[in-house]
C-alpha cells in the first residue's frame, strides 16, 4: 500500500519514545489494555504502513480506527508528537488503498445519498424562517435529525432573548467524514456548499451548538476557504449575555466535549453562564478541562465499535455521578453518547445539552 501522507509525517512519528504516558490518558486504552490500541501502538502501525513493512490487513486497520481523536494523550505526550495528524494521514491512506470500515462505508453513502450521516431524509419543522439576518445558527446533523430537542431549546433561547437570527440551508459540515479519512473533494464540496449558504444570508455571526461542526469551521475550513464571519459556540455567545435565571437547588457538573474543549480550549464560558444558575452549586469532575476525559463518541468510534463507545461513555457519567445530579455538555453527540453510556450503568442522574438546562431556566 502506498502511505504517501503517512510518509510525509516519518519524522514526526521517529521521536516517540515509547515512554507510554500516553496509556494513561487514553480511553480506549483504559477501555481495551491493548498497546496497539494506544497512541504508541497507533505510532507503530503507522510506521510500518509509510514504510511499506506491514501490510494493511483487518487487525491493523481496526486499530487505527481505535482512536477518538480525543487529543488527550497529545496534551500528555513529552515528544510532542501529532498523534490525532498521524491518524488522520493514516486513515486517509488507508481508504484511498479500498481499506475501510463497514460503518464508515455507510455513514459516507449516507451523506452523499441525503446529505447527513444518519441517512434520513426527513427533517424536523423547527418553524423558523431562513431570511437575511446578521447571527446565524447552524444546528448540525445530530440536532437536526437525532437529539432535535437541543435545537428546539437553542432557538426558544434566542426568542427568550429577543435575537434576530436565521437558519441556514445547511448540509453536512463535513467533521465525521474528515475524521474517518474520507475523500477530500467531497468533504470540500460540503464546506463550500455551507459557506455559499451562510453567505447569502448575510450572517455576521455564526453560532453552534455541536461542538465537531464549530471545530470543522473554525480549523478546517480556513484552511481552504475564506470567510468574513464570526464562528462561535452558543455558549459564548450566551455567556456575553445578561441572563435572568430561575434557581435550581441541585449540584451541577460540566463534562468538556474535547472537540471545544482540547482542541479549542472553550473552558470558562460553559462554567460562567453555569454559575449563573441562582442556587445551584457547581462542581468539577475529578477530570476536567485539558484533562477532560472522552465521551467515547468521536473519530467514527461510535459507528464502528458501538460497544467499546458505550463503556467509554459509562466511565465518564459513573465518575459524574460521584459529584453531580445533573451532567450537563454542550454538544449533541456528546449528550448522546454519554446516555448511551448510562444505558449501562444506570446512574441516578440527568444528562443533558446546556442548552436544554438554560432554556428551562430562562425568564424571558
Ligand atoms: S507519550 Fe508520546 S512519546 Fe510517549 S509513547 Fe506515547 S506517543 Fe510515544
Ligand atoms: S487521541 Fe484519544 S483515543 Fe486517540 S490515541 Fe490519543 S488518547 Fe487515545
Amino acid at each position: 500500500m502506498k502511505a504517501e501522507r503517512t510518509r510525509k509525517l516519518e519524522k514526526e512519528m521517529l521521536t516517540c519514545t515509547f515512554c507510554g504516558f500516553c496509556k494513561s490518558v487514553c480511553p480506549y486504552f483504559e477501555d481495551n489494555q491493548w498497546d496497539p490500541s494506544v497512541a504508541r501502538g497507533k505510532v507503530i502501525l503507522a510506521y510500518g504502513l509509510a514504510r511499506e513493512d506491514i501490510e494493511p490487513d483487518d487487525s491493523v486497520v481496526k486499530r487505527i480506527y481505535q482512536c477518538t481523536t480525543c487529543k488527550d494523550c497529545e496534551r500528555r505526550c513529552p515528544s510532542d508528537i501529532k498523534v490525532i495528524e498521524i491518524v488522520k494521514a493514516a486513515r486517509r491512506d488507508l481508504v484511498e488503498a479500498g481499506h475501510m470500515l463497514p460503518a464508515h462505508s455507510k455513514i459516507a453513502d449516507n451523506i452523499a445519498r441525503t446529505g447527513n450521516p444518519y441517512g434520513d431524509t426527513k427533517e424536523a419543522d423547527f418553524g423558523v424562517p431562513i431570511k437575511q439576518a446578521e447571527i446565524g445558527y447552524f444546528i448540525g446533523c445530530t440536532s437536526r435529525y437525532r437529539t432535535t430537542e437541543i435545537a428546539k431549546h437553542t432557538i426558544s433561547i434566542f426568542k427568550k432573548l429577543d435575537v434576530d437570527f436565521t437558519l441556514v440551508e445547511e448540509g453536512c459540515c463535513g467533521s465525521t467524514l474528515h475524521r474517518i479519512g474520507q475523500s477530500k473533494e467531497v468533504i470540500l464540496n460540503l464546506m463550500k456548499a455551507n459557506l455559499d449558504a451562510v453567505k447569502r444570508l448575510g450572517i455576521k455571526r455564526l453560532l453552534f451548538t455541536c461542538a465537531g461542526c464549530l471545530h470543522m469551521f473554525k480549523e478546517e475550513y480556513p484552511k481552504h476557504f475564506d470567510y468574513d464571519f464570526e464562528a462561535e459556540h452558543v455558549v459564548q455567545y450566551l455567556a456575553r449575555q445578561k441572563l435572568k435565571l430561575k434557581p435550581l437547588r441541585k449540584r451541577i457538573t460540566y463534562h468538556d466535549p474535547c472537540h471545544i474543549g482540547r482542541h479549542m480550549k472553550i473552558y470558562n464560558e460553559p462554567r460562567e453562564l453555569l454559575r449563573m444558575i441562582p442556587e445551584a452549586e457547581f462542581v468539577e469532575m475529578k477530570e476536567s478541562k485539558e484533562s477532560s476525559r472522552c465521551c467515547g463518541g468521536g473519530g467514527g468510534v461510535r459507528a464502528s465499535e458501538p460497544d467499546a463507545s458505550q463503556r467509554i461513555a459509562s466511565r465518564r457519567v459513573t465518575s459524574a455521578s460521584e459529584v453531580a445530579d445533573i451532567l450537563v455538555t454542550s454538544c449533541p453527540f456528546c449528550v448522546s453518547t454519554l446516555v448511551f453510556g448510562n444505558d449501562l450503568v444506570e446512574m441516578d442522574i440527568e444528562i443533558k445539552d446546556i442548552t436544554e438546562l438554560i432554556d428551562d431556566l430562562l425568564i424571558a
